[in-house]
Protein backbone atom coordinates (compact mmCIF):
# COMPACT_ATOMS: atom_id res chain seq x y z
CA UNK A 1 0.00 0.00 0.00
CA UNK A 2 1.55 3.55 -0.48
CA UNK A 3 1.97 5.31 2.06
CA UNK A 4 0.92 8.28 1.15
CA UNK A 5 -2.63 6.62 1.53
CA UNK A 6 -2.35 5.95 5.50
CA UNK A 7 -4.69 7.46 7.93
CA UNK A 8 -3.88 10.75 10.32
CA UNK A 9 -2.19 8.80 13.27
CA UNK A 10 -4.37 10.95 16.15
CA UNK A 11 -3.10 10.67 19.63
CA UNK A 12 0.37 10.04 17.94
CA UNK A 13 1.70 13.15 19.31
CA UNK A 14 -0.23 13.14 23.40
CA UNK A 15 1.19 9.68 23.61
CA UNK A 16 4.88 10.65 22.50
CA UNK A 17 5.05 13.21 24.68
CA UNK A 18 3.75 11.85 27.84
CA UNK A 19 6.54 9.03 27.49
CA UNK A 20 9.23 11.97 26.53
CA UNK A 21 8.43 13.60 30.23
CA UNK A 22 8.58 10.57 31.89
CA UNK A 23 11.68 9.18 30.78
CA UNK A 24 13.69 11.38 28.43
CA UNK A 25 17.38 11.69 29.11
CA UNK A 26 18.75 14.98 31.26
CA UNK A 27 21.32 16.62 28.49
CA UNK A 28 22.97 19.62 29.55
CA UNK A 29 21.23 22.30 26.49
CA UNK A 30 18.03 21.20 27.82
CA UNK A 31 18.28 23.21 30.95
CA UNK A 32 18.25 26.41 29.14
CA UNK A 33 16.40 28.55 26.26
CA UNK A 34 19.05 30.35 25.46
CA UNK A 35 19.73 30.44 21.67
CA UNK A 36 22.91 30.31 22.04
CA UNK A 37 23.71 27.34 23.67
CA UNK A 38 20.62 25.31 21.71
CA UNK A 39 21.93 26.72 18.80
CA UNK A 40 25.68 25.34 19.35
CA UNK A 41 24.38 22.32 21.08
CA UNK A 42 22.72 21.75 17.68
CA UNK A 43 25.24 22.12 15.70
CA UNK A 44 27.50 20.14 17.23
CA UNK A 45 24.68 17.34 17.06
CA UNK A 46 24.80 16.52 13.53
CA UNK A 47 26.93 13.79 12.45
CA UNK A 48 28.18 13.26 16.39
CA UNK A 49 27.08 11.56 19.18
CA UNK A 50 25.84 13.08 22.19
CA UNK A 51 28.38 11.62 24.68
CA UNK A 52 31.21 12.99 22.70
CA UNK A 53 29.39 16.15 22.23
CA UNK A 54 28.52 17.03 26.01
CA UNK A 55 32.84 17.71 27.01
CA UNK A 56 33.11 20.29 23.44
CA UNK A 57 29.70 21.68 24.44
CA UNK A 58 30.93 22.90 28.08
CA UNK A 59 34.20 23.86 27.31
CA UNK A 60 33.02 25.98 23.87
CA UNK A 61 30.58 27.70 26.71
CA UNK A 62 33.53 28.00 29.11
CA UNK A 63 35.69 29.78 26.60
CA UNK A 64 33.50 31.58 24.24
CA UNK A 65 30.27 32.02 26.63
CA UNK A 66 28.40 34.61 24.49
CA UNK A 67 27.62 35.01 20.85
CA UNK A 68 30.13 38.18 21.21
CA UNK A 69 33.16 36.17 22.16
CA UNK A 70 32.52 33.77 19.51
CA UNK A 71 32.44 36.54 17.13
CA UNK A 72 35.28 38.32 18.45
CA UNK A 73 37.51 35.37 18.01
CA UNK A 74 39.79 34.40 15.71
CA UNK A 75 39.01 31.20 13.96
CA UNK A 76 42.18 29.54 14.25
CA UNK A 77 41.55 29.49 18.43
CA UNK A 78 37.70 28.80 17.54
CA UNK A 79 38.61 25.47 15.68
CA UNK A 80 41.38 24.36 18.04
CA UNK A 81 38.47 24.28 20.44
CA UNK A 82 36.39 22.15 17.62
CA UNK A 83 39.18 19.63 17.31
CA UNK A 84 38.89 16.30 17.11
CA UNK A 85 34.86 17.00 16.61
CA UNK A 86 35.17 16.26 12.90
CA UNK A 87 33.13 17.91 10.00
CA UNK A 88 35.00 21.01 10.79
CA UNK A 89 32.43 23.04 8.44
CA UNK A 90 30.25 23.28 10.78
CA UNK A 91 32.76 25.31 13.21
CA UNK A 92 33.61 27.69 10.34
CA UNK A 93 29.86 28.00 9.61
CA UNK A 94 29.58 28.83 13.23
CA UNK A 95 32.12 31.60 13.63
CA UNK A 96 30.99 33.63 10.13
CA UNK A 97 27.07 33.16 11.56
CA UNK A 98 28.06 34.71 15.05
CA UNK A 99 29.40 37.19 13.02
CA UNK A 100 26.49 37.69 11.20
CA UNK A 101 24.49 37.69 13.98
CA UNK A 102 26.75 40.88 15.76
CA UNK A 103 26.33 42.99 12.23
CA UNK A 104 22.90 42.38 11.24
CA UNK A 105 20.84 41.09 14.20
CA UNK A 106 22.57 43.45 16.86
CA UNK A 107 23.63 39.91 18.98
CA UNK A 108 20.83 38.40 19.03
CA UNK A 109 19.85 35.23 17.59
CA UNK A 110 17.01 35.70 14.86
CA UNK A 111 13.46 35.20 15.45
CA UNK A 112 12.18 34.16 12.29
CA UNK A 113 12.43 31.29 10.58
CA UNK A 114 13.82 32.66 7.48
CA UNK A 115 16.34 34.71 9.59
CA UNK A 116 17.73 31.80 10.47
CA UNK A 117 17.81 29.67 8.03
CA UNK A 118 19.72 32.23 6.12
CA UNK A 119 22.65 31.96 8.69
CA UNK A 120 25.62 29.46 7.81
CA UNK A 121 25.15 25.82 8.40
CA UNK A 122 21.64 26.54 9.81
CA UNK A 123 19.15 24.34 7.76
CA UNK A 124 15.15 24.58 8.02
CA UNK A 125 14.99 21.63 10.46
CA UNK A 126 17.49 22.98 12.59
CA UNK A 127 16.07 26.64 12.56
CA UNK A 128 12.92 24.84 13.85
CA UNK A 129 14.90 23.05 16.54
CA UNK A 130 16.73 26.36 17.90
CA UNK A 131 13.29 28.17 17.42
CA UNK A 132 11.28 25.93 18.96
CA UNK A 133 13.60 25.47 22.17
CA UNK A 134 14.80 28.49 22.72
CA UNK A 135 11.36 30.73 21.80
CA UNK A 136 8.68 28.11 22.34
CA UNK A 137 7.62 28.52 18.64
CA UNK A 138 6.13 25.62 16.67
CA UNK A 139 7.95 24.52 14.30
CA UNK A 140 8.07 20.70 12.39
CA UNK A 141 11.23 18.73 12.04
CA UNK A 142 13.33 16.64 9.98
CA UNK A 143 16.74 15.71 10.45
CA UNK A 144 18.60 12.00 10.28
CA UNK A 145 16.64 10.78 13.38
CA UNK A 146 12.81 12.42 12.70
CA UNK A 147 13.38 10.39 8.92
CA UNK A 148 13.85 7.19 10.15
CA UNK A 149 11.41 7.79 12.48
CA UNK A 150 8.16 8.97 10.22
CA UNK A 151 9.93 6.21 7.13
CA UNK A 152 8.95 3.16 9.73
CA UNK A 153 5.58 5.31 10.99
CA UNK A 154 4.44 5.84 7.52
CA UNK A 155 6.37 2.59 6.66
CA UNK A 156 7.80 4.82 3.37
CA UNK A 157 8.47 2.11 0.74
CA UNK A 158 10.36 4.72 -1.18
CA UNK A 159 14.16 6.30 -0.99
CA UNK A 160 13.87 8.72 1.38
CA UNK A 161 16.24 10.76 -0.43
CA UNK A 162 14.19 11.77 -2.92
CA UNK A 163 12.94 14.67 -3.16
CA UNK A 164 9.28 14.30 -3.67
CA UNK A 165 9.78 11.82 -0.83
CA UNK A 166 11.51 14.50 1.26
CA UNK A 167 8.28 16.75 0.37
CA UNK A 168 5.85 14.17 1.59
CA UNK A 169 7.78 13.94 4.74
CA UNK A 170 7.86 17.25 5.86
CA UNK A 171 4.23 17.35 5.43
CA UNK A 172 3.98 14.21 7.54
CA UNK A 173 5.82 16.37 10.38
CA UNK A 174 3.58 19.11 10.37
CA UNK A 175 1.00 16.93 10.50
CA UNK A 176 2.00 14.92 13.41
CA UNK A 177 2.92 18.28 15.28
CA UNK A 178 -0.51 20.41 14.66
CA UNK A 179 -1.88 17.58 16.96
CA UNK A 180 0.33 18.56 19.69
CA UNK A 181 -0.23 21.68 22.32
CA UNK A 182 3.52 21.16 23.56
CA UNK A 183 5.96 21.83 20.38
CA UNK A 184 9.03 22.16 22.93
CA UNK A 185 8.57 18.83 24.33
CA UNK A 186 6.62 16.94 21.21
CA UNK A 187 10.46 17.84 18.99
CA UNK A 188 12.32 16.84 21.72
CA UNK A 189 10.32 14.01 21.92
CA UNK A 190 10.33 12.57 18.65
CA UNK A 191 14.11 13.21 18.66
CA UNK A 192 14.85 11.17 21.64
CA UNK A 193 12.91 8.19 20.21
CA UNK A 194 14.98 8.02 17.20
CA UNK A 195 18.16 8.62 19.66
CA UNK A 196 17.01 6.09 21.84
CA UNK A 197 14.12 3.65 20.63
CA UNK A 198 13.48 4.02 16.64
CA UNK A 199 17.56 3.04 16.53
CA UNK A 200 18.83 2.52 13.11
CA UNK A 201 19.75 -0.66 13.31
CA UNK A 202 17.91 -2.72 15.99
CA UNK A 203 14.83 -0.38 16.82
CA UNK A 204 13.15 -1.39 20.28
CA UNK A 205 9.98 -1.59 19.34
CA UNK A 206 9.03 -3.76 22.29
CA UNK A 207 9.26 -0.25 24.43
CA UNK A 208 8.49 1.64 22.09
CA UNK A 209 5.89 4.46 23.63
CA UNK A 210 4.36 4.66 20.03
CA UNK A 211 4.42 1.41 18.57
CA UNK A 212 0.84 1.39 18.31
CA UNK A 213 1.03 4.21 15.29
CA UNK A 214 3.51 2.39 13.41
CA UNK A 215 2.81 0.89 10.26
CA UNK A 216 6.09 -0.52 9.37
CA UNK A 217 5.95 -2.56 12.68
CA UNK A 218 2.15 -3.79 11.89
CA UNK A 219 3.94 -4.86 8.57
CA UNK A 220 6.95 -6.12 10.01
CA UNK A 221 8.96 -4.32 8.23
CA UNK A 222 11.15 -1.62 10.24
CA UNK A 223 14.26 -3.33 10.27
CA UNK A 224 13.87 -2.44 6.32
CA UNK A 225 12.90 0.94 6.57
CA UNK A 226 14.10 3.76 5.69
CA UNK A 227 14.70 2.95 2.32
CA UNK A 228 18.02 4.56 0.93
CA UNK A 229 19.64 3.72 -2.39
CA UNK A 230 22.70 1.78 -2.69
CA UNK A 231 25.93 4.02 -1.88
CA UNK A 232 28.63 4.12 -4.20
CA UNK A 233 31.54 2.53 -3.34
CA UNK A 234 33.75 5.23 -1.42
CA UNK A 235 37.18 5.48 -3.14
CA UNK A 236 40.08 5.13 -1.34
CA UNK A 237 43.11 7.23 -1.38
CA UNK A 238 46.75 6.82 0.01
CA UNK A 239 48.57 10.47 1.48
CA UNK A 240 51.97 10.63 1.92
CA UNK A 241 52.98 13.22 4.27
CA UNK A 242 56.23 14.79 5.77
CA UNK A 243 57.10 15.97 8.64
CA UNK A 244 60.03 17.78 7.75
CA UNK A 245 62.68 18.74 10.51
CA UNK A 246 65.03 21.46 10.22
CA UNK A 247 67.20 23.21 12.97
CA UNK A 248 64.93 21.38 15.55
CA UNK A 249 61.73 22.70 13.96
CA UNK A 250 58.93 20.99 11.79
CA UNK A 251 57.05 22.71 8.90
CA UNK A 252 53.12 23.26 9.35
CA UNK A 253 50.75 24.16 6.61
CA UNK A 254 47.45 25.81 6.76
CA UNK A 255 45.04 24.29 4.35
CA UNK A 256 42.92 27.01 2.80
CA UNK A 257 39.91 28.41 4.23
CA UNK A 258 37.02 27.37 2.15
CA UNK A 259 36.52 23.10 1.28
CA UNK A 260 37.33 20.24 3.39
CA UNK A 261 38.97 20.65 6.72
CA UNK A 262 40.05 24.25 5.84
CA UNK A 263 41.95 26.41 8.07
CA UNK A 264 42.86 23.16 9.54
CA UNK A 265 47.06 22.65 10.36
CA UNK A 266 48.65 19.55 8.59
CA UNK A 267 52.28 18.24 7.50
CA UNK A 268 52.54 18.88 3.64
CA UNK A 269 51.49 16.31 1.30
CA UNK A 270 49.31 14.26 -1.33
CA UNK A 271 47.63 12.07 -2.95
CA UNK A 272 49.35 9.55 -4.75
CA UNK A 273 49.67 8.89 -8.45
CA UNK A 274 49.39 5.55 -10.00
CA UNK A 275 53.05 3.49 -9.88
CA UNK A 276 54.27 6.33 -7.54
CA UNK A 277 56.24 5.09 -4.43
CA UNK A 278 55.30 6.66 -1.42
CA UNK A 279 58.35 8.23 -0.95
CA UNK A 280 58.11 9.72 -4.18
CA UNK A 281 54.78 11.18 -3.70
CA UNK A 282 56.56 12.82 -0.95
CA UNK A 283 59.45 14.24 -2.48
CA UNK A 284 56.71 15.59 -5.28
CA UNK A 285 54.37 17.36 -3.70
CA UNK A 286 56.77 18.85 -1.36
CA UNK A 287 58.64 20.28 -4.43
CA UNK A 288 54.88 20.90 -6.74
CA UNK A 289 53.49 22.64 -3.47
CA UNK A 290 56.11 24.50 -1.58
CA UNK A 291 59.27 24.53 -4.06
CA UNK A 292 61.11 22.58 -0.98
CA UNK A 293 63.94 20.06 -1.84
CA UNK A 294 63.64 17.23 1.34
CA UNK A 295 65.14 13.52 1.72
CA UNK A 296 62.32 11.23 2.93
CA UNK A 297 63.96 9.60 5.68
CA UNK A 298 62.17 6.06 8.21
CA UNK A 299 58.11 5.99 8.23
CA UNK A 300 56.64 7.29 11.46
CA UNK A 301 53.33 5.42 10.97
CA UNK A 302 50.08 5.24 8.88
CA UNK A 303 46.82 5.79 9.62
CA UNK A 304 43.14 4.92 8.24
CA UNK A 305 41.12 7.52 8.13
CA UNK A 306 37.76 7.47 6.85
CA UNK A 307 35.66 10.86 5.70
CA UNK A 308 31.99 10.96 4.95
CA UNK A 309 33.16 10.54 0.79
CA UNK A 310 36.18 9.13 0.98
CA UNK A 311 38.70 7.09 2.71
CA UNK A 312 42.35 7.31 2.98
CA UNK A 313 45.52 6.17 4.05
CA UNK A 314 48.26 9.00 5.60
CA UNK A 315 51.85 7.39 5.31
CA UNK A 316 53.88 9.95 7.28
CA UNK A 317 57.56 9.98 6.76
CA UNK A 318 60.04 11.94 8.87
CA UNK A 319 61.92 14.05 6.56
CA UNK A 320 65.16 16.24 6.01
CA UNK A 321 64.91 19.96 4.63
CA UNK A 322 67.68 20.60 2.23
CA UNK A 323 66.96 23.86 0.57
CA UNK A 324 64.41 26.52 -0.80
CA UNK A 325 61.97 28.83 1.02
CA UNK A 326 58.33 27.71 1.40
CA UNK A 327 55.82 29.30 -1.02
CA UNK A 328 52.09 28.69 -0.03
CA UNK A 329 51.02 27.60 -3.22
CA UNK A 330 48.49 25.26 -2.18
CA UNK A 331 47.88 26.50 1.40
CA UNK A 332 46.99 29.62 3.28
CA UNK A 333 50.51 30.07 5.74
CA UNK A 334 52.88 27.70 6.96
CA UNK A 335 55.10 27.93 10.16
CA UNK A 336 58.18 26.21 11.30
CA UNK A 337 57.34 25.18 15.03
CA UNK A 338 58.95 23.26 17.70
CA UNK A 339 57.12 19.73 19.09
CA UNK A 340 56.18 21.49 21.70
CA UNK A 341 54.48 24.65 19.91
CA UNK A 342 52.38 21.97 17.79
CA UNK A 343 49.65 21.93 20.50
CA UNK A 344 48.80 25.21 19.93
CA UNK A 345 47.67 24.26 16.64
CA UNK A 346 44.09 22.82 14.96
CA UNK A 347 45.31 19.62 13.27
CA UNK A 348 42.47 17.36 11.32
CA UNK A 349 42.22 13.50 13.21
CA UNK A 350 44.69 11.48 10.70
CA UNK A 351 47.87 14.30 10.90
CA UNK A 352 46.82 14.72 14.74
CA UNK A 353 47.91 10.69 15.57
CA UNK A 354 50.95 11.42 13.51
CA UNK A 355 51.64 14.47 15.43
CA UNK A 356 51.21 13.04 18.67
CA UNK A 357 53.68 10.15 17.68
CA UNK A 358 56.50 12.65 16.90
CA UNK A 359 55.92 14.84 19.83
CA UNK A 360 56.01 11.39 22.05
CA UNK A 361 59.34 10.55 20.21
CA UNK A 362 61.09 13.99 20.48
CA UNK A 363 59.99 13.95 24.38
CA UNK A 364 61.51 10.56 24.60
CA UNK A 365 64.63 11.28 22.76
CA UNK A 366 65.01 14.56 24.73
CA UNK A 367 64.80 12.48 28.24
CA UNK A 368 67.43 9.77 27.40
CA UNK A 369 69.93 12.26 25.87
CA UNK A 370 72.71 12.87 28.30
CA UNK A 371 72.79 16.27 30.69
CA UNK A 372 74.72 18.61 30.52
CA UNK A 373 76.51 19.58 34.12
CA UNK A 374 76.12 23.26 34.94
S1 LIG B 1 7.54 0.59 16.68
FE1 LIG B 1 9.67 0.20 16.23
S2 LIG B 1 9.99 0.92 14.15
FE2 LIG B 1 8.07 1.79 14.87
S3 LIG B 1 8.64 3.81 15.65
FE3 LIG B 1 8.67 2.40 17.37
S4 LIG B 1 10.81 1.67 17.48
FE4 LIG B 1 10.50 2.62 15.49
Amino acid sequence: MPYTSHPVKHGFAPALTGWYLASHRDLPWRNTNNPYHIWLSEIMLQQTQVKTVIDYYHRFLQQYPTIQSLAEAPLDSVLKLWEGLGYYARCRNLHKAAQIIMSQHGGEFPKTLAEAEALPGIGKSTAGAILTFSYGQKHPLLDGNVKRVLSRIFDIEEDIQQAGVIKRMWQHSTDLLTESDDPYHYNQAIMELGATVCLPQNPRCLLCPVKEFCSAQAHGTQHERPVKSAKKTTPHFDIGVGVIWHNGKILIQQRPAEGLLGGLWEFPGGKQEPDEAINETILREIREELELDVTVRELITTVKHAYSHFKITLHAYHCDYISGTPQPKACDAWQWVTPDELSQFAFPKANKTVLEIVVAEWHKQNASAPQRIP
